[in-house]
């Protein structure tokens, strides 16, 4: 048989494994950060009419540009994020913020390159830097998984990358990082190179704190990335966008594949904005689950780090690989991310989460 090694593939993929959170067969999945509830009827309806509407015209390409789309995905931030200036010129959107990343790194990264990310973190900015040939940095992080602004602008300082990465809250350990963070990482990268910042917000909209677009204002090399995966309930719909400098946005022109979002695409995301607040309104009750998790866990005894996301870390276990079979086999899918001694629970609908502290109940049982 075959193996990728046998293939004349480049070096660098040599022996790497793809991006792969297990897809199970189980009862309860709270392991991808996902909106637990599924979009309401009327929504569906709307998609399917819209949808409808574009098949009729599938036979030309979609609208290269996205206009309607990034009009509409500019209204929500404005609407959403304090009444900013943000129009078409400074949105871009994409096949999930993956894909919106990945054109930020094909641009700003590359051959020669490097991207600077603090880590535990969101992995996918690291695979994203191996698959567009961009070096990676990781960069530091404290104890409690909190950015210690010294020390990142230290190593931004002296590792002089291309791109820095801000995940704000931050995936798998939930952490948020203020605004003077990441003007201090700004303002770091700015003097050593300057390079590209991109703060990575796709769950900002389940944060205790406000979103940081108003740091775009005077920041051409800032970039603010979100995604309508996770406040949105529409992870299948793989869409991402981000807000920027116009001239950001120009730049993503030159790698982005044209008409690379379809009409159906277009068409089913325009359909989700136009009920932007019934789907907000599902983000409140998972932000109550999500602090319901938290204080739960902590009164079990398990050391819980601080959540802005629509998840929680928890721990710590002396093998976290063995809780996480343990609370499977109990039905129950969460997410090991290789943090040691850490289990990251996406909260999921209250009686998930219910399902969820049972089976963790068990295994406190089973470890005293
Ligand atoms: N950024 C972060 C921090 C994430 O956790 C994820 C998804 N897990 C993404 C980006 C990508 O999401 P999507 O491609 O679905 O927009």
């Amino acid at each position: 048989m075959t193996h990728i090694d046998d293939l004349p593939v480049r070096d660098e993929l040599r022996g790497k494994s793809p991006y792969g959170a297990p897809q199970l067969d189980v009862p309860v999945h709270l392991n991808t950060n996902e909106n637990p509830y599924p979009l309401p009827e009327p929504l569906v309806e709307r998609i399917t009419e819209r949808v409808r509407e574009a098949a009729r015209g599938l036979n030309r390409y979609p609208d290269r540009d996205a206009v309607e789309l990034r009009t509409e995905l500019a209204a929500y931030l404005r609407r959403t994020a304090g009444d900013l200036p943000l129009t078409v010129a400074n949105v871009w959107a994409a096949n999930g913020s993956n894909e919106v990343i990945q054109q930020l790194l094909q641009t700003f990264g590359g051959p020669g390159r490097t991207a600077i990310g603090f880590e535990p973190s969101y992995s996918m900015h690291n695979l994203i830097a191996r698959g567009t040939s961009t070096g990676w940095i990781s960069g530091p992080r404290n104890e409690d998984f909190t950015i210690d602004a010294d020390a990142a602008a230290r190593a931004i300082t002296e590792r002089r990358p291309d791109v820095v990465f801000i995940t704000t809250p931050n995936n798998p350990t939930g952490t948020a990082v203020d605004a003077a963070t990441v003007v201090r990482l700004y303002d770091a990268a700015q003097a050593a190179r300057p390079s590209l910042v991109v703060v990575d917000e796709a769950y900002v909209e389940f944060s205790h704190h406000p979103s940081l677009l108003p740091l775009l204002a005077g920041r051409p090399n800032l970039v603010v990335s979100r995604t309508m995966s996770k406040a949105f309930g529409a992870a299948g719909l793989r869409l991402g966008y981000l807000a920027a400098d116009p001239a950001v946005v120009d730049a993503v022109q030159l790698v982005r594949l044209p008409y690379h979002l379809s009409a159906v695409t277009q068409a089913t995301a325009l359909a989700a904005l136009e009920h932007t607040d019934t789907l907000l309104g599902y983000v409140e009750r998972l932000k109550t689950e999500r602090d319901r998790l938290v204080t739960e866990l902590r009164a079990m005894g398990f050391e819980v780090t601080e959540s802005d996301a629509n998840f929680v870390q928890f721990g710590v276990f002396e093998d976290a690989h063995r809780a996480w079979r343990t609370i499977l086999d109990q039905g129950v899918l969460v997410r090991d991310n290789g943090v040691p001694g850490r289990l990251r629970v996406t909260a999921g609908t209250p009686s998930e989460n219910d399902a969820f502290l049972d089976a963790v109940r068990k295994l406190t049982k089973e470890q005293s």
